[in-house]
């Protein structure tokens, strides 16, 4: 893609009211456009981003048998009502129609999937079930902030499982446990794996995924080495203490929740009696279990970990493109032709490689382009420019290195590839 054509332009300024990272570089980068408090469009850049970590959540929730579906977010009233839950979530958005019939709007699904596939189970060979949807959310929350960290509207990774015994279900659990830490991993997040059941006060596991940032809404006591961590509020250790894992040294810090498991037990099949006859012949009610991932939210949890004071630093894995290429013009014609000729050239052949680059082919300062190379966080700078050229040579810089070094235009390609694969 070539810059000059992108309609969504980068602005000099940060908005005033930017109260984290994310916020800031992805409104000023214009990955994202805030419509209202906790409401935001998705812009070309950003929805690159979005889309590539919605495709790593995508394979690892099919690498453990999730089948994918697509709900309506909007919901009736009467299922909400066999739940409880019409008059007991304060964040549920409730819709009155012209009709007179009232809906809510989706802040979960366990009220529709549940009935869902309820409706086709029979028999305990129909078990164990797993579905999951990438979809948008909607809460009412009283405060919206942090950028796309807590929004009104957002993006989020449902998966719910269904199972005929308890030990079934455990291992499941298990299985995503282990998938939610790949996804993370591959997102170039540290996560932390919090139990978040409060223990001994409740019955049911629940765990939760913090990645580690000043951002965090979250305390949590955590292992600098590994994933153990407790959430403060029911921790049964404290600063200071060895990790029960590994042995390293707990402490206190903030967290971002990127993800949520729960053991739901039967909680819901209970109420829309999704039942199943097991071996003996008995009717038993099914066990769930149900997984959340924040997509939008993981977006603007990248941002917070990897950024530094001129913008984003985007790892490759959900990066919009790998490489940005810079050229900064010359006044004098023939240089000027010869930096555009050796600059598109390396464009055009980048793509057809099959690398993503994306061109700053503005007709803009020098300090404009570099600043917003940083700003836009892609990993790989290539400048061309009247000096790198009486070198024979382009300058290579990475988003994450202080340094940059020339490297001659006979190796770029080979080098750039070689780049993208790591
Ligand atoms: P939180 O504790 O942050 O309020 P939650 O425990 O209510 O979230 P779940 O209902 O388990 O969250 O939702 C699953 C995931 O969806 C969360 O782990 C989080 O990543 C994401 N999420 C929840 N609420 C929001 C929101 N308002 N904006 C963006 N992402 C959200
Ligand atoms: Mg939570």
């Amino acid at each position: 893609m070539k810059l000059s054509k992108l309609f969504a332009k980068t602005s000099k300024t940060a908005p005033h009211d930017a109260d984290t990272a994310n916020a800031k570089y992805l409104i000023q980068g214009s990955f994202v456009h805030q419509e209202m408090a906790g409401v935001y469009s998705w812009l070309p850049l950003g929805l690159r981003v979005l889309n590539k970590v919605v495709n790593i959540i995508r394979e690892e929730m099919n690498a453990i048998d999730g089948q994918e579906i697509l709900m309506s977010a909007l919901q009736p009233k009467e299922n909400w009502e066999t739940t409880g839950r019409w008059d007991n979530v304060d964040i549920l958005f409730k819709l009155h129609s012209q009709t007179d019939k009232d809906y809510a709007l989706g802040c979960s699904h366990e009220e529709l999937v549940t009935p869902l596939v309820g409706s086709f189970i029979k028999s305990y060979k129909d078990l164990p079930v797993a579905v999951y949807q990438i979809q948008t959310k909607f809460r009412d929350e009283l405060r919206a902030k942090s950028g796309v960290l807590r929004g009104r509207e957002f993006g989020m990774k449902d998966l719910y499982s269904f199972h005929a015994t308890q030990e079934d279900l455990e291992q499941y659990y298990q299985k995503v446990l282990q998938a939610y830490i790949r996804v993370f991993q591959r997102c170039g997040l540290d996560v932390k794996v919090a139990e978040a059941s409060g223990g001994i006060f409740t019955k049911n596991v629940s765990h939760e995924f913090q990645v580690v940032t000043p951002a965090g809404e979250d305390l949590i006591l955590a292992c600098p080495n590994c994933t153990y961590a407790q959430n403060s509020e029911v921790a049964t250790l404290k600063d200071g203490d060895k990790c029960p894992n590994c042995g390293g040294i707990l402490s206190t810090v903030k967290g971002v929740e990127v993800g949520n498991i729960f053991d739901l037990g039967t909680k819901y099949s209970d109420a829309f009696k999704v039942a199943f006859t097991d071996e003996n012949g008995e009717r038993k009610i099914a066990l769930m279990g149900c997984y959340g991932i924040g997509t939008t939210r993981l977006v603007g949890t990248v941002v917070e970990a990897m950024h530094d004071e001129r913008g984003i630093m985007w790892p490759k894995s959900v990066a919009p493109f790998q490489v940005h290429i810079v050229n900064l013009n010359s006044k004098d014609a023939d240089v000027q032709a010869q930096i555009l000729e050796t600059s598109a050239s390396l464009y055009e052949d980048l793509k057809k490689e099959g690398i993503e680059v994306i061109w700053d082919d503005r007709d803009a300062s020098p300090g404009e382009k570099l600043a917003d190379a940083d700003l836009l966080g892609m990993p790989l700078r290539v400048l061309v420019s009247e000096k790198t050229l009486k070198e024979d040579s382009v300058e290579w810089k990475q988003r994450t290195e202080k340094e940059a070094r020339l490297v001659k235009l006979q190796d770029v390609m080979e080098e750039v590839q070689a780049f993208a694969k790591e």
